[in-house]
């Protein structure tokens, strides 16, 4: 197996486009168990970490965080934890200290895994992710179009991931995590949260609950309809919004849970996230339980 090492983001480009097959790894956390186990075995490896730019973050002139693919979670849980809370949430759940000193998001939507834990707060958050190849240069995708199957992104041979954008929380986020213990552990399934107070809006992600991760459309239309932002919050409108949200999964049964048990416990996640963040909203601590 060959493996290359460009140091810059344009040699990096040429590498993958010469040899499309070459398999990028970054933090190598499941890059590395899919070589150990014989899952994957592709012709090269193709080593981003001599690419300092994938290790930055920056506010953009719009006020969007540009996070480079490569910021390890430790650090965005530490540096950006502020601004993204949802995310340093589901960052903090992901397996151990050494994964997430390794681990990027990054990587996680490179293997576009259904269960990946930073998937439900990228939809929620309207992120958007940056990819660029040498022949084609940059696209940016929105995460609502990214996954596109189980483990199958929009991501072409050819292309490369550099950041993803995602402004900075303009109110409160939350994610919920069912798993089978406490650290170290799969989600079975789970859900994100964002409120946006400034637009009347409330934005979803499900994850480990469907074939890719995705939004919950139909609920977030009836907290647009419905949602009285100046009141208190329904009890009737919270038990519809965790049905809604409910049926956007179309989970299956395996190891780690059961159709049946994945859908109950989205709706529940989803009842729970909201109440949290509305709470935290109306006695004016966003993101309080976030910290
Ligand atoms: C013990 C253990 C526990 C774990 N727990 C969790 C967990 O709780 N939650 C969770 O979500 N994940 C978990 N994971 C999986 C893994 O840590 C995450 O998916 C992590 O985000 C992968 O990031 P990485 O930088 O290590 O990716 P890598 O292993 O380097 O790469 C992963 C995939 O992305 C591709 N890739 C990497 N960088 C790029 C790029 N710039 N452009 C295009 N493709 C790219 C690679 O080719 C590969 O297919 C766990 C893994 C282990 C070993």
């Amino acid at each position: 197996m060959e493996f290359l090492r460009p140091a810059t983001w344009a040699a990096a480009l040429e590498a993958k486009a010469a040899m499309p097959g070459a398999a990028p790894i970054q933090g190598g956390t499941d890059m590395m168990v899919e070589i150990n186990f014989d899952v994957h075995r592709p012709d090269a490896l193709l080593d981003l970490n001599r690419v300092a730019e994938l290790t930055r973050w920056t506010t953009e002139e719009d006020g969007r965080l540009r996070v480079g693919a490569g910021v390890p979670y430790t650090r965005l849980i530490d540096e950006l934890g502020d601004r993204l809370p949802g995310l340093a949430q589901a960052a903090r759940t992901v397996g151990s200290p050494q994964i997430r000193n390794r681990g990027t998001v990054g990587g996680n939507l490179g293997a576009a895994s259904p269960a990946g834990d930073s998937h439900p707060p990228l939809l929620a958050g309207d992120a958007v992710i940056e990819v660029e190849s040498a022949a084609r240069g940059v696209r940016m995708i929105p995460a609502a179009e990214f996954y596109l199957g189980v483990k199958r992104s929009a991501l072409l041979p050819d292309e490369l991931i550099r950041a993803f954008w995602m402004s900075p929380a303009s109110g409160p986020q939350y994610f919920s995590k069912v798993g089978t213990r406490n650290a170290m552990v799969i989600a079975v399934c789970s859900f994100a949260i964002a409120l946006h107070p400034g637009e009347r809006r409330v934005g979803t992600g499900i994850g480990s609950a469907a074939p890719t991760p995705r939004r919950a459309v139909a609920a977030e239309e009836f907290l647009a309809a419905e949602l009285d932002w100046d009141a208190r919050l329904d009890p009737e409108v919270l038990r519809r919004f965790g049905e809604l949200a409910s049926e956007a999964a179309s989970p299956i049964d395996d190891v780690r849970g059961t159709a049946g048990y994945r859908g109950h416990a989205i709706g529940v996640m989803a009842r729970r996230t909201l109440t949290w963040a509305w709470n935290d909203l109306r006695s004016g601590h966003p993101g309080r339980r976030a910290g």
